[in-house]
């Protein structure tokens, strides 16, 4: 499907404007997160996303500690059209010798945080830079600080936090250069609709929902039956009562998905933009059909009595 660009939202006031339907990709390259990943179809699913109109994709440094950021790289140098996607990394993790794992904001690390990842990305800037996790020591607004410098460099163009706590959040806006956070948000956790939305909208911030499938189970596709074999076999709402209770909730999706001729994913992506601090979404995907099938979302629109319905069985 090729996308209008009339359908193109701006990310909170930040200047950048996107499809609603992002593209997130810890599964490409992101050997640390999942086992067995396919590298070749990593960047098929990226190419085709982007050949049929995604142009906002998220990675991160610590997906595959370098390897999502090149394998995105690569594929957008390939497609010709780097001027046409709004790009978005994200850095603060050091990973140390023994594999150990640290949080640094500091900001001569992020300064070479964003330059290591200007090279990996193989591009001369970053359209959104997310501190990816906060760390203990760092003044939140002298992190953010040195972001505003790169942004002022032309080396990136908005500034993002992500995993931060509502206090964290206000501390970094507190000159008002954070354009976007990224949290957890989805049907089944919903508790930054209390602790992040009401900032979110007064301030003009666009709050990327991560995790928007609850990993899987908000597309529709998993029984009682289901194993995990990957980081998914430690995730609570996948486990046990919690497991059984939300694929009983997912079946009164199915009813609505049906009444509308479409799929689970699709009235869950569509009711996540129905939010007003939400501006896009960016499901993960392990393969290209995945992509494509997500973007039908696009072709959704929720009726508010369907909008309502879906609240309630989630609340
Ligand atoms: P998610 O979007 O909730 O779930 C993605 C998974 O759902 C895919 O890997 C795929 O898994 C399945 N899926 C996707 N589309 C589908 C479709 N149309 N039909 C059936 N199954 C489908 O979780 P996520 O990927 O972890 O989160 C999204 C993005 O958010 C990530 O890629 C990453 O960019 C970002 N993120 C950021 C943070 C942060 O700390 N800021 C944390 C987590 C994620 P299977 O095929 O294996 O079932």
């Amino acid at each position: 499907m090729a996308i209008d660009h009339q359908l193109k939202v701006q990310l909170g006031k930040s200047g950048l404007y996107v499809n609603p339907i992002g593209l997130g990709t810890n599964a490409v390259g992101g050997h640390n997160l999942y086992p067995n990943l396919d590298e070749e179809a990593g960047k098929k699913l990226v190419s085709e996303g982007i050949e049929h109109g995604v142009n906002f994709i998220d990675t991160a440094f610590i997906y595959g500690v370098g390897r999502s950021e090149e394998l995105v790289g690569e594929v957008i140098k390939e497609s010709g059209k780097r001027q046409d996607i709004i790009l978005a990394t994200k850095g603060a993790h050091v990973v140390n010798n023994d594999g150990h794992i640290t949080f640094d904001n500091s900001p001569a690390f992020l300064q070479d945080a964003v330059e290591s990842s200007l090279r990996r990305l193989n591009t001369d800037y970053i359209d959104l830079f997310y501190i990816h996790f906060p760390d203990e020591k760092t003044p939140k607004y002298e992190a953010v600080g040195a972001l505003k410098e790169l942004k002022d460099k032309g080396k990136i163009r908005a500034i993002g936090v992500s995993n931060f706590s509502p206090e964290q959040l206000k501390e970094a806006n507190q000159d008002g250069y954070v354009d976007v956070f990224q949290g957890e948000y989805n049907l089944i956790n919903r508790s930054a609709e209390q602790n992040y939305f009401p900032y979110m909208i007064e301030n003009q911030l666009s709050f990327v929902p991560y995790f928007p499938l609850a990993a899987g189970i908000l597309a529709g596709k998993y029984t009682k039956d289901t194993k995990f074999n990957d980081l998914r076999a430690k995730m609570p709402h996948l486990q046990g009562e919690a497991f059984i209770a939300n694929l009983a909730k997912v079946e009164k999706l199915r009813e609505i998905a049906h009444s509308k001729g479409v799929e689970v994913q699709h009235i869950v992506l569509a009711w996540y933009l129905t939010q007003p601090a939400i501006d896009v979404v960016i499901p993960g995907a392990k393969r290209a059909d995945q992509v494509l099938n997500n973007l039908k979302t696009l072709e959704v629109q929720l009726t508010a009595d369907e909008i309502a319905l879906i609240d309630q069985i989630f609340s």
